[in-house]
């Protein structure tokens, strides 16, 4: 019996999740239903109310 036990859950659909901001492929946020990328969101959040984003 082996001990490779490595189970990769892999959250990330196919493709579905794309930056409605800017179209990117990427670490799409979709929290707080905004459903954009990271960079986008450090760009957006104070505009929402994020002020301390880091
Ligand atoms: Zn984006």
């Amino acid at each position: 019996m082996s001990k490779k036990g490595k189970i990769i859950k892999t959250k990330f659909g196919r493709g579905s999740r794309v930056c409605r901001r800017c179209g990117s492929h990427g670490p799409v946020i979709r929290r707080y239903g905004l459903m954009i990328c990271r960079r986008c969101f450090r760009e957006v959040a104070p505009k929402i109310g994020f002020k301390k984003f880091s």
